[in-house]
């Protein structure tokens, strides 16, 4: 199990939606990962770094600036953990046979590693949870069908076999698609469901959940089985509308920087 203890000083962020139509966002997380990451030793990106991913052997440009900007992180000595959100789900899975064995996968070429969702970390003590979010959306029965769906290997084998420019036309699909979906939803669709939360924290005996891909940033403090609780919820990024931040922990606790609201 990751352990964090004594001067330990890790970052969180997640769904920063790289895309090479938006480098001011892409610029904003590069410069602040590469302050905030030159006093810590662990760095958790839990999920949607990228807006899409085709699959590991086309990285395109802003892929290519993410690994680059990884692996000086990891080459300097930090730990890097990445999760799979719901629009990068495909980071890291390497296409079977011969075709995905001459491929080098992502983490491998940033020196990083890749983490389940949701994981169990030990943070100074106490025991804590770490997921993307959106499997805490169980109220979106639509959307768990197809999360169910999109993360078996027989469907993520039947998307990446296809040649790069099908899998760029489906990816773009599947994002029209779920941004018509998002319009059309109610709000409650789309945030996490407290007793789903409730049993992933007990499950994992954790009292702290830090998740994203809601785009709520918030500070939840709550009670679990008569204790308290508490849930971060990291904040999404977008330069233009000034949103983007990340929360630091420390055995002094934990400490959200950038824009949180
Ligand atoms: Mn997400």
């Amino acid at each position: 199990m990751i352990e964090l203890r004594g001067a330990d000083r890790a970052l969180f962020a997640s769904d920063v939606h790289l895309d090479e139509r938006d480098p001011l966002t892409a610029d904003a997380f590069f410069e602040a990962l590469a302050r905030e990451s030159a006093g810590a030793t662990h760095v958790f990106l839990l999920g949607d770094l990228f807006e899409a991913w085709v699959g590991d052997d086309d990285p395109g440009a802003i892929g290519r600036r993410a690994l680059d900007s990884l692996a000086a992180l990891t080459a300097a000595g930090r730990r890097v953990f990445l999760m799979r959100g719901n629009r990068d789900f495909l980071l890291d899975v390497p296409l079977a046979g011969a075709a995905g064995a001459s491929v080098a996968p992502f983490s491998a070429r940033a020196g990083a590693t890749m983490l389940a969702d949701p994981t169990r970390v030990l943070l100074f003590g106490r025991p804590a949870l770490l997921a993307h979010g959106d499997a805490l959306c169980t109220d979106d029965a639509d959307y768990q069908a197809f999360r169910a769906q999109s993360r078996s290997p027989a469907w993520q084998q039947a998307f990446l076999s296809q040649p790069l420019a099908a899998r760029v036309e489906a990816a773009r699909a599947l994002r029209a698609r779920s941004e018509a979906e998002k319009a059309a939803k109610a709000q409650y669709l789309m945030d996490v469901n407290a007793a789903e939360v409730e049993r992933a924290m007990r499950e994992a005996g954790a009292s702290l959940l830090i998740h994203g891909h809601t785009h709520r940033p918030a500070h939840h403090r709550m009670r679990l089985d008569g204790a308290s609780a508490e849930r971060w919820v990291l904040p999404d990024w977008e330069a233009r509308a000034g949103r983007g931040g990340m929360l630091i922990a420390t055995a002094r606790g934990l400490q959200a920087i950038g824009a949180w609201e």
